[in-house]
């Protein structure tokens, strides 16, 4: 297992700043003295650093990839595909070692997380096989005589990916795959909350043999995705997060008219007709709403169930809920492992107590649960939540689930289609006529029908609404990071 630029690392001489061999930018002199914990959410307590850049610092990252990364000289397309091959072959071999640091610092489950990074590997492959195919170039049939039409994709450029904290390692390799194979060179920020697993990452990259424009790492807080969305030097901005920063992304981009990616917040609708498998219905939204705590883009949130099984399902659910296991995210009996930071533990909390003192009814949790340190927050059952109280329309990005009963297939609509987020909708359901009403008027990126969370990687991701602008995965992902340019060609002919 590669280590990460973390303290241990500080003392190494650094004459001046450079891209170290690990693929993190290494300003000199004032650079050296910043130092930001990486906390552990299971226990409260640090168990590394990360340097923490200053904007400028930051900067001159950028002006070095700029001086190393040329669109019209790239490694020929197999050679591309072998690389992200090579790096796929790295990130599973490497997967419960990657899985087990994303879970020390994220409170993801240990077998969740080496899942992440295994999904990881088969993205990386994904692209690696799009590399050897004509996607790239497309001859059309040309609108007169002895004319040919053409439509190349080229590399947008340097391409920057701010990540949020929740997934660094499926997401960070997914990225890295849709820019390498577009052509692009590829800056990256994680999350202060959740930086090492990126770092761990852009090593197997440095390993690999990755150009060194290709994956890098700029490490810090906020301000430094400032830096990325507001530089000349970017050409694309890819960023995941939340509704707000994503807005404030787009107007900072907005002001060099950069392409803009943005992957945000969700509140996904679960709904559950009287006509469904009610037991498997039941398993997979609790897995859909309490799994990772709740703290998924496409979290299963808002649980409406028909009039005529809510009473027996609303009960089943609340009860299963109770008796989750909570605990330490690394031990193999957890069910529920902490939230990200005691902030968000605290949020959570008070949209709880805020819908229950506007009228909500309990059914389960409730509660902070006894941490020894720890950030955990019980899985909570709410009913009868007032339409007026945050936890009814804004993203909870925990774990919280609400209640609600329906009595038409036209509130299910409407719960969907009227939401200001158009991430996902799950629908269970054993009419296929239904399905195929639901296909047909449901407008969000993605709907699942009798299963819940897929993130295929050939097909495309993203929202609708304030969920998000232009898509991730399959061709569409490689595309984001294209500009489409056409030739009409004539005399050839
Ligand atoms: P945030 O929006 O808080 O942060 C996302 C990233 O943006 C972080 O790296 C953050 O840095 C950085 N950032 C903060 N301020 C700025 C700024 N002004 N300019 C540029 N970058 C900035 O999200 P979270 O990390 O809390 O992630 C949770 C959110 O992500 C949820 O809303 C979730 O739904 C969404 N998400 C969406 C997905 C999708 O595919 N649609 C997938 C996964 C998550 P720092 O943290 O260091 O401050």
């Amino acid at each position: 297992m590669p280590e990460t630029e973390t303290r241990h690392a500080r003392d190494r001489q650094q004459p001046s700043g450079r891209w170290s061999s690990r693929r993190q930018w290494h300003p000199d002199g004032a650079g050296a003295g910043r130092w930001r914990p990486q906390l552990d959410p299971g226990t409260g307590q640090p168990f590394t650093e990360v340097l923490d850049l200053t904007p400028a610092e930051a900067d001159a990252g950028l002006e070095e990839i700029r001086k190393n990364y040329h669109p019209d000289r790239l490694p020929p397309a197999a050679e591309r595909a072998g690389l992200l091959l090579a790096m796929a072959a790295l990130v599973e071999e490497h997967a419960d070692d990657l899985g087990e640091l994303d879970a020390l610092c994220t409170g993801k489950l240990r077998a969740h997380a080496t899942g992440t990074a295994q999904a990881g590997a088969a993205i990386l492959r994904y692209y690696a096989g799009l590399l050897d195919t004509d996607t790239y170039t497309e001859e059309l049939k040309a609108d007169q005589p002895g004319a040919r039409q053409f439509v190349d994709r080229l590399p947008v450029g340097l391409a920057a990916c701010i990540l949020p904290w929740n997934f660094p390692l499926s997401q960070g390799c997914a990225r890295l795959a849709m820019l390498f194979a577009a052509g692009c060179a590829g800056v990256f920020k994680g999350s202060e909350l959740a930086q090492p697993p990126l770092l761990a990452l852009a090593e197997l990259a440095a390993e690999v043999g990755l150009p060194p424009w290709a994956f890098c790492v700029v490490t810090g807080g906020g301000e430094i995705g400032q830096v990325l969305t507001e530089s000349p030097l970017v050409d694309a901005i890819c960023f995941t997060g939340g509704i707000s920063t994503g807005i404030a992304v787009a107007q900072a981009a907005a002001r060099s008219l950069k392409r803009v990616i943005l992957e945000l917040g969700g509140k996904t609708p679960f709904a559950v007709f009287a006509d469904a498998d009610l037991d498997a219905a039941l398993d997979v939204a609790l897995g859909a709403g309490f799994g990772f705590q709740g703290q998924a883009c496409n979290a299963g949130s808002l649980l409406l169930v028909e009039q005529a099984v809510y009473p027996d399902f609303a009960a089943r659910f609340a009860a299963r809920a109770s008796d989750l296991r909570i605990g330490y995210q690394l031990s193999a009996q957890t069910e529920i492992g902490p939230m990200i930071s005691a902030a968000q533990r605290d949020r959570v909390g008070s949209l709880v107590d805020a819908a229950l003192a506007g009228g909500a009814r309990l059914r389960a949790g409730g509660s902070a649960a006894a941490d020894g340190g720890g950030f955990f927050y019980r899985p909570t059952v709410l009913s009868d939540v007032p339409a007026d109280t945050p936890l009814a329309s804004e993203e909870v990005f925990g774990p919280v689930v609400n209640l609600r009963s329906f009595s038409n297939e036209t509130e299910v609509i409407s719960s969907v289609n009227d939401s200001p987020y158009g991430l996902a909708a799950t629908v269970w359901t054993s009419s296929a006529e239904r399905v195929d009403r639901m296909r047909a008027t449901l407008r969000t990126g993605q709907l699942y029908v009798n299963t819940h969370g897929q993130v295929p990687r050939n097909t495309p991701w993203g929202g609708f609404r304030l969920s998000g602008v232009g898509r991730l995965y399959g061709r569409d992902g490689l595309f984001a990071f294209t500009e489409a340019r056409q030739t009409y060609e004539l005399g050839f002919r």
